[in-house]
């Protein structure tokens, strides 16, 4: 199989975790088979589309690992559009209409009183000549009004008679494209094998079929997956900043986090961490995604990035602790992974290993006798068991009452790694200090 997918961001806002979904289902394909991954622009609309989002967009991209094979911007092809446009009207599909906003409302509502649907009549394909004169049209796709029909690699079979719709307008009267066209003859020009997208399009699935129809013959495959929703059931929109990927990306989630949730929701194997694209690509399964809304939670966003670096190996993150000036080696990163939310944390541990923390001494007597019994260097990961079996000897603490003091005073936390793996790191000369 040739694959050729895209990924047709509008760069009018920041792009959301809904669409990275549609983001990450089509890079997976290309990952998965190889082929071309397109990034387009679909900024048409030269009001709304803005030059700082596409720079936004192209930096939650490489964040999140996806490399485009081919960028393309849809307001640097408008003479193809034009050239496609000859074509249809050439060939009658595409045809002139004058009406007004005001007066297609007005048929709509008398349509509605009669009970019929609000389909466009075609009124301006019986004008005259002189109807017509001095009047700027706008354009209309003739369709076929009969069933079309495609199976949907997420839906199955579709069937939607497009009877029961408008002939859509593909040109304004001020000469701006509409999205419909001009995504087609990208599609085409571009050699798209397959369109995976939000469902929220597959009534214009029926429409643009009719278009490749018309212009090429034949369409590509089609994907419709289901759209996701906030943890309390409603629609995602682009203005909301939290749920934006370049807000997660300021807030330290680990990119394959976000990789693997927008992959795998609604996947039979569930949300779970894989740690390469590659292992992603291979568990992703495009025609086995429940066709149920996609429900997003951050908190469990916030778990599966916590459950990737608990899993991350040494030789994965070296780099980045070398770079955020954390030291301490392999066994530094074994000790604390357990305890991180976000990458940051090691931060958080660095300082109670390599740096200077506040101690929290509640019983300077007992901290006394821990210190007298500390056992002298080379320590390893059994001196913790042989210093506080002697502590308890001493002191007769146990449970909490021995381990929560000495917690307190080492790292001045309540909670944190095994002290077992901390107290050899945090070495003989600091635990002495912290304990006087
Ligand atoms: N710009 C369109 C959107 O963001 C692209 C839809 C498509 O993939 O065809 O909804």
């Amino acid at each position: 199989m040739s694959v050729c997918v895209r990924f047709a961001p509008s760069p009018t806002g920041l792009i959301h975790i809904g669409n990275a979904r549609t983001l990450m289902l089509n890079w997976l394909l290309r990952v998965k088979h190889g082929g071309q991954f397109i990034l387009r622009f679909d900024d048409t609309d030269a009001a709304r589309s803005k030059a700082e989002y596409k720079e936004a967009i192209s930096a939650d991209l490489a964040w999140l690992g996806v490399v485009p094979d081919v960028v393309e911007h849809q307001s640097h092809r408008f003479d193809i559009y034009a050239a496609a446009a000859e074509k249809l009207k050439a060939s009658g599909r595409l045809y002139a209409c004058y009406e007004t906003a005001e007066e297609l409302d007005r048929r709509r509502k008398r349509q509605m009183a009669r009970g019929l649907p609000p389909v466009y009549d075609r009124a301006s394909l019986t004008l005259s000549e002189s109807d017509k004169a001095g009047r700027v049209p706008h354009w209309r796709f003739l369709l076929s009004q009969k069933p079309v029909v495609w199976n949907d690699l997420i839906r199955g079979r579709q069937e939607i008679d497009t009877s029961s719709l408008s002939d859509p307008v593909l040109i304004r009267e001020d000469g701006t494209w509409l999205y419909t066209l001009p995504s087609v003859v990208d599609d085409i020009e571009l050699g798209v094998s397959h369109v995976i997208r939000g469902e929220d399009h597959v009534t214009n699935t029926a429409v643009q079929i009719e278009i490749f129809e018309a212009l090429a013959g034949s369409s590509p495959l089609f994907a419709h997956h289901s759209l996701v929703t906030g943890a309390d059931g409603q629609g995602l929109s682009k203005r909301l900043g939290s749920l934006s990927l370049q807000s997660m990306r300021e807030s330290g989630l680990e990119p394959m986090a976000v990789a693997c949730f927008t992959a795998l929701m609604g996947s039979p194997e569930g949300i779970h961490a894989e740690r390469s694209m590659e292992a992603l690509a291979q568990v992703y399964d495009l025609e086995k995604l429940s066709r149920a809304p996609a429900r997003f939670d951050e908190k469990d966003l916030d778990n599966l990035n916590a459950r990737l670096l608990h899993q991350m190996e040494w030789e994965e993150i070296a780099g980045r602790l070398a770079a955020a000036g954390v030291t301490g080696g392999e066994p530094f990163w074994l000790a604390v992974r357990g305890n991180l939310e976000r990458f940051a944390d090691v931060k958080i541990w660095d300082a109670v290993v390599n740096g200077d923390i506040t101690p929290v001494i509640e019983d300077a007597e007992f901290a006394k006798t821990a210190a007298a019994l500390l056992p002298p260097a080379p320590w390893d990961s059994t001196t913790w068991s042989v210093w506080t079996s002697a502590i308890k000897q001493a002191t007769g603490a146990k449970g909490k009452a021995l381990f929560m003091p000495l917690r307190l005073a080492l790292t001045g936390l309540d909670h944190g790694p095994e002290l077992a793996n901390l107290l050899p790191l945090i070495g003989r000369e600091k635990v002495l200090r912290r304990l006087s």
